[in-house]
């Protein structure tokens, strides 16, 4: 059966998983970190990139399982924390690197205040939410796990805490790691705080959802398509080496100029 298609609206069947997390150690000191069990739609990357004075977390997943206690072995370093943009998938354990915590301002609102409605079962999202997933294509019913991250974990009190960013980020801003920078590029239209890292020195770009090697979606609520066109053609521009999207796995610049001229129709 496919993860996102579970029947019924109680989490009894869920097995317990032996690891929540998956890894993948990528070039130039990048860790792709995902969640296996949860469903396809929402099943998002996290990186960890290494810095001489910081590290970097790009996104925080679903909560479902410690973010933080997992990456502990991986990080001896203060963490500067970076959200792509605010959706489910990207945001659930951010509050667990509150320190430093950094976001574009046109999603802040979401970060500090997650719709109690976002459950582990489509069961418990709001109607007019089913129905804007519904419009884009997507199947909105069953549980979004197909595991349970232990046998105390309780699928049904889940939400993700609302947490303070400590930083806005905006067009231009850099995130300073000691020996390497990263470029804010505010890339709005998937969402209208979208941004992607970028670093010019290595090629290396992180696109949050903005650009990942899968169907681009441009249809929800807070979608603006045309904005988006904009936001690709300034992306076509970049001499990328490595592209790290929010779904999926990484991709080098030929892949990268396929999926923007797809996105664009040329
Ligand atoms: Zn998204
Ligand atoms: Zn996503």
């Amino acid at each position: 059966m496919l993860p996102g298609s579970i029947p019924g609206p109680t989490f009894d069947r869920l097995p317990t998983a032996d690891n929540w997390f998956a890894i993948e150690w990528l070039p130039l000191g990048v860790l792709r970190i995902w969640e296996p069990h949860v469903s396809r739609l929402l099943r998002a990357n996290m990186f960890l990139v290494r810095g001489r004075d910081r590290d970097l977390l790009v996104d925080a997943g679903m909560g479902v399982c410690s973010l933080r206690r997992f990456l502990d072995p991986f990080i001896d370093k203060p963490v500067v924390h970076v959200l792509s943009h605010a959706h489910v998938d990207h945001i659930g354990s951010a509050h667990e690197f509150a320190e430093d915590l950094r976001m574009h301002a046109a999603e802040a609102e979401v970060m500090r205040n997650p719709p109690a409605d976002l459950q582990l079962s489509f069961d418990g999202y709001s109607e007019k939410r089913k129905e804007d997933l519904r419009k884009s294509g997507f199947d909105v019913s069953g549980a979004l796990i197909a595991a349970s991250p232990s046998p105390s974990f309780q699928p049904e009190t889940w939400r993700i805490p609302g947490v303070e960013p400590t930083a806005l980020l905006a067009e231009g801003d850099a995130v300073d790691l000691g020996d390497r920078s990263f470029q804010v590029l505010h890339t709005p239209g998937h969402s209208p705080g979208s941004i992607c890292l970028w670093e010019a020195e290595t090629g290396v770009l992180l696109g949050g959802d903005t650009i990942y090697d899968g169907l681009l979606i441009d249809t929800l609520p807070d979608s603006d398509p045309a904005a988006y066109a904009v936001s690709m053609r300034r992306l076509k521009q970049l001499n990328v080496s490595a592209v790290h999207g929010g779904h999926r796995e990484s991709f080098g610049p030929a892949k990268y100029q396929f999926l923007i001229d797809q996105y664009l129709g040329i």
